[in-house]
């Protein structure tokens, strides 16, 4: 057990003015109402483990490693503390020692640089869940047998980059041929990164495993040269890229991520192109009944949740849920390794879910990030990309061509 949090800056903790105003955002403060399990709480414990008035031990590593990292007590916080930076470097220490982040989990996560191991995960999944030898806390929705086939990017320079990475090409690759579909449309060619891109290194920061993220945002950068725009349609590793910058320090790093976009960003401006109004102008004579649901990481940290209500605004009828962007749980890997919890965090969710669409017919939630989707979609919910909402929209007929999870 390590006796500090080496990374975790003393000029960060003293941002901290404990004026608990980020209680009321965080998921697992409203999910106990213990005041070690909120971000007040957590900053408390890194001072005082790093002045010597605490120990590391299992209680208080514990209230470290049950926060999801969804950061939506950073924008609550009027000192600007940055949480997010803080928690990922107690991760990082407590990690290196290895007291957090089981074998298991750093054995998976170690998966998802390799595409073809991952690809044979799938139908062994899929067989698995049948067969009900899939732990239910796994919390994956039933996964089809097929996939479709993978996206074909031009040779040479594209206009844009499509980022198709590890765990949404194997389990939701149809959201990335609905992207590659509206760059077709629109007149942009698009490419895809070589094998040295298939995992941008999201999971490993958020599992503390520094150096493997690091490596992961190193390949990632060389996967995708150029200066075209790299589009990602998963808020999780779209967050992540946006931070290569602060992460590797490096002006490469740092122009890599002024390229990255979010699907719902890319879209909205290109919605908002009078040139490109009409081939992305609705078609369809179904419109469907949406509730929006915010992945912590568009809302809190790539603040573009205002895309996707531009993106589907034309296309669906649109319910906000009253719970100011409440996380859903899942959390990366959070949800197998503090299972109980993640299942705490998700009935609120679920609940504001089912309490807004009630009497509302056939909804379908819209959620722009694959670990949130599937994880929705094993409780019961119909869950879908919004990109796959809006290009539905552009085909004539009530048609679901997408992804469908739940
Ligand atoms: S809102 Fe910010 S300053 Fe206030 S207790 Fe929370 S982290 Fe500390
Ligand atoms: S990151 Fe989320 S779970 Fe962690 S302390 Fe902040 S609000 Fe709570």
């Amino acid at each position: 057990m390590p006796t500090r949090l080496e990374s975790v800056s003393s000029d960060d903790i003293a941002t901290c003015v404990g004026c608990g105003l980020c209680l009321p955002h965080c998921p697992t403060f409203r999910a106990t109402g213990e005041e070690a399990l909120s971000p007040r709480g957590r900053v408390a414990i890194m001072k005082e483990v790093n002045d010597g008035a605490l120990i590391l031990d299992r209680d208080s590593v514990g209230f470290l490693d049950t926060c999801i990292q969804c950061r939506a007590c950073e924008p609550a916080c009027p000192s600007g503390v940055p949480y997010g930076r803080m928690i990922e470097s107690a991760k990082s220490d407590l990690a290196r020692s290895y007291v957090v982040t089981p074998r298991w989990i750093r054995v998976g996560l170690g998966l998802l640089g390799h595409p073809a191991l991952l690809r044979a995960t799938r139908p062994l999944l899929a067989l698995g869940q049948r067969l009900h030898l899939v732990p239910r806390r796994f919390g994956l929705a039933p996964l089809p047998w097929r996939n479709e086939p993978r996206l074909r990017g031009v040779d040479g320079d594209p206009d844009v980059w499509i980022f198709t990475g590890c765990v949404m090409d194997v389990w939701q690759r149809e959201t990335h041929r609905a992207v590659a579909d509206l760059a077709g449309r629109v007149g942009l060619s698009y490419g895809v990164p070589d094998a040295h891109g298939s995992c941008c290194g999201a999971l490993h920061t958020h599992a503390g495993l520094h150096d493997s993220s690091v490596r992961r945002a190193e390949l990632t950068m060389s996967s995708m040269p150029g200066d075209a725009p790299i589009i990602v349609d998963s808020a999780g590793c779209g967050a992540a890229m946006k931070e290569y910058g602060s992460i590797l320090g490096t002006d490469e790093a740092r122009l890599f991520s002024a390229r990255v976009v979010d699907a719902v960003e890319w879209l909205a401006e290109l919605m908002d192109r009078s040139d490109l109004a009409a081939a992305l102008a609705p078609v369809s004579s179904y419109r469907p009944t949406v509730v929006i649901q915010d992945p912590c990481h568009h809302r809190h940290v790539q603040k573009v949740h205002g895309s996707t209500r531009r993106v589907l605004r034309d296309r669906a009828d649109v319910l906000e849920l009253a719970d100011d962007g409440l996380c859903c749980g899942a959390g990366g890997a959070y949800s197998l390794v503090h299972p109980d919890l993640a299942e705490v965090v998700r009935a609120r969710k679920v609940e504001a879910i089912r309490s807004t669409t009630a009497d509302r017919g056939e909804v379908v939630v819209a959620s722009a990030n694959p670990g949130c989707s599937m994880f929705l979609a094993a409780a019961g919910l119909r869950v879908r990309h919004p990109v796959d909402i809006v290009r539905d929209s552009l085909v004539d007929g009530p048609t679901r061509t997408g992804a469908e999870h739940g």
